[in-house]
Parts: structure tokens; sequence; C-alpha cells
């Protein structure tokens, strides 16, 4: 693990790449697709891996070893590198440590392009795969077969926030020596390390709160170096590198996370505590809520609730589109974690190819609305909320 002293904020602001002769305060951005040579040795050099340096742009550029080096220290990973989106992390990662043959224990309440991966791309390069319930302890163990080889969860999961026991799920990979893999997308560093749980990778979608302003894709893969080393070879040679103008945009980003985390959780608790008094939601469901079955385990392994906040309107599916329809300012995207507050309907959007026997064992009932809570005022975000709750009704 990198070692350093300075707090969570300091290290999202204060690494940084070396500065040229310029002297910039604020990083440079690096368009550049290749690197010069000083002489024919020194590339041979480079390319035997007898010295370091910059090669080729999708290889490495200054602008992405900036963003990976932060994200290390902020993960608190070993080592790690950047890609061109979340997708390209999920899919090198297994692409670089499965091969044909080997299983894949996933929970079943994921991203969904996720589960488009392991349910109809592993199986074809002749990886199969069980699926459980990302909060049921036991399910995980049973699921474990000798072609095991790796364990890929999310937490809190999406859409419907579930939440999995990290450190259980630490042990059972020790104990049966698998590869566990954590999507921290929802969570971020600043709110989850999932490796002080015992995870070997933590994957990251920087488009959503890294970035956090809805603007630039990214992804990262992190963590023990004998795994990352696998997928770093894996992504590189087949193409999935991040933009350096993205990885710059994303190196920003970080130096206000904390601060913009702190805001999501705080008007995301507000507007759980509208919800909770609002005749017209049946549940609310959110990581620190009471109502949620495992709130002290969320509570141990989150230092917040985090932005995102579901909630089950009463009325089903048309009160839920009813309800969508009537929101003002709220916008309607399939996206997260972006200064602007979003509310998605999984049932008739991200989630209508499932029957409705299939959404409903992974808790995405009709009337089920996930909103994203942005950075507006909150009394906005509830004002809005709440005329529209009233204009379905
Ligand atoms: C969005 C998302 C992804 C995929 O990331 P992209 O950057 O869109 O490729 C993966 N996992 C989770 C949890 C996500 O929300």
């Amino acid at each position: 693990m990198k070692k350093n002293s300075k707090h969570f904020e300091t290290l999202a602001i204060r690494t940084q790449m070396e500065r040229t002769h310029q002297k910039e305060h604020s990083a440079p951005l690096y368009l550049t697709s290749s690197y010069w040579f000083e002489s024919a040795e020194e590339a041979k050099s480079l390319f035997a891996g007898e010295q370091e340096g910059n090669i080729y742009s999708r290889y490495t550029n200054p602008n992405n070893s900036e963003l990976a080096e932060k994200l290390c220290l902020l993960e608190g990973t070993e080592t790690g590198f950047t890609t061109a989106t979340g997708m390209a992390a999920v899919y090198g990662t297994f692409s670089a440590l499965l091969k044909q043959g080997d299983h894949i224990v996933s929970s079943s309440a994921i991203f969904g392009n996720s589960f488009s991966v392991i349910t109809e791309i592993l199986p074809k390069q002749g990886v199969d795969f069980s699926l459980v319930p990302v909060d049921e302890n036991e399910a995980w163990e049973k699921a474990i077969t000798p072609k095991t080889k790796m364990l890929f969860v999310e937490s809190p999961s999406n859409p419907t926030l579930k939440i999995a026991d990290l450190a259980f799920l630490g042990e059972l990979a020790k104990k049966h020596e698998l590869i566990l893999v954590v999507d921290n997308c929802f969570a971020t560093p600043y709110l989850q390390q999932p490796t002080k749980f015992g995870a070997d990778l933590v994957l990251h979608s920087a488009t959503k709160y890294i970035d956090g302003q809805g603007r630039v894709l990214g992804g990262a893969i992190l963590g023990k170096k004998q795994y990352v080393d696998a997928c770093f070879d894996f992504v590189k040679k087949t193409g999935a590198a991040l933009s350096p103008f993205n990885a710059w945009v994303l190196s920003k980003s970080l130096e206000t996370l904390a601060v913009r985390m702190d805001r999501h959780c705080d008007n995301a608790e507000k507007v759980v505590d509208f919800l909770d008094q609002s005749d017209d939601v049946e549940a609310v469901l959110y990581p620190f809520h009471h109502s949620n079955p495992r709130v002290e385990i969320a509570k141990a392994q989150m230092k917040k609730g985090g932005g995102l906040v579901g909630c089950l309107v009463k009325g089903g599916l048309d009160r839920g589109r009813k309800f969508l329809n009537a929101l003002e300012m709220i916008s309607l995207s399939a996206n997260l974690g972006d200064t602007r507050t979003i509310a998605t309907h999984p049932a008739s959007t991200t989630h209508s190819k499932m029957t409705e026997e299939e959404r409903l064992a992974v808790g995405i009932e009709a009337g089920f609305v996930r909103f994203s809570i942005g950075l507006e005022n909150a009394d906005d975000i509830i004002t809005d909320i709440a005329q529209a709750l009233k204009a379905s009704r």
C-alpha cells in the first residue's frame, strides 16, 4: 500500500506530476500521442522496461499517470492505471484475469452493462458465472465451485442500494484463494475504501462522481500489483486508453471530490428525511436509512450514506411515470453523480427488458424511482419532488 501521511483532501489536490520549465501552477495538458527518444539506446532500454518513461500515449501519458497516482493514494492501493471508460475497466479486468474454464461469482444487482458482460460476453469466452443476491452471505459461499477464480461486487448496489458485507467477502476470497473485485463507483474512495476489507482490485467508472459534473468518460483499475500488471498489459494492447484530456479533467475533478461528496450526502439525507414523512411514498431506500436491514454494515464500511436515494412511490408503474413527467427541475437521465439532480425509473427504462418477475427478484418494484441527488440547494430539490408527487396523485 502507498504510504502517505497527508489527508484525503490534500492528496487529492497536492498529488501532481513534475512541472515543466514553464512552472505551471495548475497541471498542463499533454496532447501528444508519442514521445521522442534521446538515442537509439534510450529507445531500446525504454522498450525493454529497463528504464521508466513515456513511449506512446496508449501506454502512458503524464496526465493519465497523475490521475492514476492520485486514485491509488485515495483508495490506498499498491498500484493502478486509468481506462477509457468504466466498462473498459470491468471488461479489461475480466478478460485479463479469467480464462476458458474459469467461473466467476457476481452479485445479481449490478450495473446493466456489467451484467451483460458477465452473462452474454464471458460465456462466449468460455467463462461460466453464478449470480447471487448481494446481501446474502451464505449464497456467496454456496456459489463457489472448484473452478471459481473471482468474486465481483458493487456496493451500494445498482439501483436498489443494497449493501454487500465487504469484510465477509474479503475473508471468503482469502479462504478460497479468489480475486475479490469491487466496483466502487457509487461510493467513491471518499466514502469507502474496499481494500481495507480485503478487496484485491477496485474498479471505477470515473464518469460518475469522480468527474462529478457530467462531462467526460473515464475509468480505473486499482489494486494489487500482480493483478493490475496483468490488466494493464491487456488494456494497453487492446486499446481502451483514456484520453489525456479526460484524464486532465478528471484529475482536476478529484481536487473537489471530498467537498462535493459531503454536499451530495448532506442533500441526500435531507431528501431522505422529506420522503420519510411523505404519504405518497411507500418506502425509502438509502444505505444509512433505519429501514435498511444492513444499516450497521453500511455504517461500518462507509463514511456517509452516499448521494443516491431510492424511493417506492405508491401507485405502481403509472404513478411512477406520472411522477417523473411532473418533475420540473430534476432531470430525467440515466447518468448519476452529476451536480444536477437526476431521476431514473428503472422499471420503464434501464431494466425494462427484464420481466416483472426478474425485476422483483432484484427489488425493482414498478413504482421504484432512483434519484442521484445533486448539488443544487436541497430545498429546491425537495420542492420539485413534493410538487411532482402532488401532481401525480
Ligand atoms: C456507469 C457505471 C459503470 C460503467 O461506466 P462507464 O464509464 O459508463 O463505462 C460501471 N459500474 C457502475 C456501478 C456504473 O454506475
